[in-house]
């Protein structure tokens, strides 16, 4: 809600007001950017060792402000305690550590080869920041998505202006502030810029050296295409339709589990959950079973330190799930499993679903769970990939070499083979989706070094007047740079070329007759 130039906080959990957020107008985002340039610069000639121990001292400073921590992210979300420690704030404790032990072994200058006609050169790739980078964050898990892709630029070197989702704003000021409360961290390098989307894209418009941004793949899209008025570099991680396959010779019983967690927790609003579950035909009644008993037992609550799922975070979600319910039932779909109380949302399973409903196709991001059903592996692949999502996706048997070969298969940036969701807890995987879910890899060392210039430099120590592929151009260097070409790239070796190919060696290191 928002009144005058103020961001009106309300917790879903009771609809309290929680705190008032100012919305940050053009000048302040200007002045932002100035800011943080200037830290920035400084924060630049920090060794790695220094900002590792930034990093050090950050997680502890959060795992000894934890309780505070879940009690803000709840209010801020309506999710539950272990929802908000587990799923937001863990990971992002991992990922820290993660970089801050690593942090020199990634961003270090790193020695490459150099080809045969660069005799004596050295390479290398040098790791350097990329200025001030623009993070847009949602309010789905809001501590994480705004902590992770912000540590990271600033491990790399860089300067963050946040904008956290208009709807969990708290949690937002709240990994701003926790971040400048670090004595190494120099005064502005992070800076929190509160709004909607049009102050997301005045930030845009203000220049920044790269776009994180994840959320939906709507606005993705308008935000790449801001960039590229001034070729900003964009990462976004959008939304997903996220396929788990079961295989008859699955553990069922382990799978059903896994469906309600994968397909319920945090009221279905997540980027990963189980968005469409595909069963092998022969086992698909037994699973089906299973999955509706585990249905049954999710508690929905408003007291976050008891029950499974809260409400939603913003009751327009509430509307949206239930337009794709009522057009699924409209076009022959039925619900098989319906736990929705009293305007509360509830775990629903759906049967008969086809992928020509909108409920297979578009990210429904609540509590549904369509159940399809397939014949084979290679009908279960077809089904998985058909889709305009590639983001997560779970195989669940128990060959595991059958598995391996459906993952590879699967165009999905990311899979997991009898889990889910956890793979994306680890920060050594890169992240990130195809088609529609997405462009990049945040988490691992290609997700740090996705916030630098990878700078490539090459020494030449000759002191040689000239090189031999310098002007002038003769008919000599063609013909010797032929035979090397023939005998270094061609398929037969040929000996009679050998002293041709000497003689035009000699004459490079020489660097030619002029
Ligand atoms: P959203 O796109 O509505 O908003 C995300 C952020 O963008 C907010 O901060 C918003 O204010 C800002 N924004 C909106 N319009 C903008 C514009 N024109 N220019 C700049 N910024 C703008 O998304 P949401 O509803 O907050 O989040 C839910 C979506 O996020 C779902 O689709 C979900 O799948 C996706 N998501 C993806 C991942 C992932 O890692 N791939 C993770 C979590 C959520």
């Amino acid at each position: 809600m928002t009144t005058d130039n103020f961001i009106i906080n309300k917790s879903p959990l009771d609809n309290q007001v929680i705190d008032e957020y100012k919305i940050s107008d053009e000048t302040e985002i200007q002045s932002a950017f100035l800011k943080a340039r200037e830290a920035q610069k400084q924060w630049a000639k920090a060794s790695l060792q220094e900002r590792s121990e930034a990093l050090k001292v950050l997680r502890q400073s959060i795992t000894a402000d934890i309780d505070n921590l879940v009690d803000l992210i709840t209010k801020d979300s309506g999710k539950t305690n272990l929802e908000a420690l587990m799923a937001d704030i863990y990971p992002s404790l991992e990922l820290i550590k993660y970089y801050e032990k690593r942090i020199n072994k990634f961003l270090a200058p790193e020695k490459r080869s150099t080809p045969m006609t660069a005799p004596g050169n050295r390479a290398y790739v040098e790791y350097q920041p990329l200025g001030v980078v623009a993070v847009i964050s949602p309010w789905n898990y809001p501590f994480q998505l705004a902590i992770n892709p912000t540590i990271t630029a600033i491990a790399a070197g860089n300067g963050v202006i946040l904008k956290p989702s208009e709807m969990t704003p708290a949690v937002g000021q709240y990994v701003g502030d926790i971040i400048n409360s670090v004595e190494r961290i120099p005064d502005g390098l992070i800076q929190v810029m509160h709004g909607y989307g049009d102050t997301g894209a005045k930030i845009i418009a203000a220049s920044p050296d790269k776009i994180f941004f994840t959320g939906s793949v709507g606005t993705g899209k308008k935000i790449m295409e801001a960039a590229s008025q001034n070729l900003i570099p964009v990462e976004l991680e959008l939304g997903g339709k996220d396929p788990m396959i079961v295989f008859d010779d699955a553990n069922l019983i382990r799978a059903s589990k896994a469906a309600a967690y994968g397909g319920f927790a945090n009221t279905g609003q997540l980027c990963v959950s189980i968005e469409r579950l595909y069963v092998q035909e022969n086992v698909a009644d037994d699973f089906i079973k299973l999955v509706k008993e585990e249905a049954s037992k999710i508690r929905f609550t408003k007291d976050p330190t008891s029950g499974d799922i809260g409400p939603f975070t913003h009751p327009d979600q509430a509307g949206k799930v239930e337009k794709q319910i009522k057009k699924a039932l409209d076009s022959g779909a039925e619900i098989l499993f319906d736990g929705r109380k009293n305007n509360q949302p509830g775990p629903v399973i759906m049967n008969k679903v086809s992928h020509e409903m909108e409920i297979a196709r578009e990210e429904t991001f609540g509590p549904v769970i369509p159940i399809i059903k397939f014949k084979d592996t290679d009908e279960a692949i077809e089904l998985a990939n058909d889709s305009d999502y590639g983001l997560n996706s779970s195989i669940w048997t128990k060959d595991i070499d059958k598995a391996k070969r459906v993952a590879s298969s699967l165009e999905t940036g990311n899979c997991m083979i009898n889990d889910l969701i956890k793979n994306v807890g680890n920060p050594d995987l890169p992240f990130g989706g195809t088609k529609n879910s997405g462009i990049g890899r945040y988490h691992g060392p290609e997700g740090l070094r996705s916030f630098t210039n990878q700078k490539s430099i090459m020494i030449n120590k000759s002191n040689k007047d000239t090189e031999i592929n310098w002007f002038p151009y003769n008919n000599e260097t063609y013909q010797g740079l032929k035979e090397f070409l023939e005998v270094n790239f061609g398929a037969g070796f040929k000996v009679s070329k050998i002293p041709g190919l000497i003689g035009f060696m000699i004459k490079f290191l020489k660097g030619g007759d002029n």
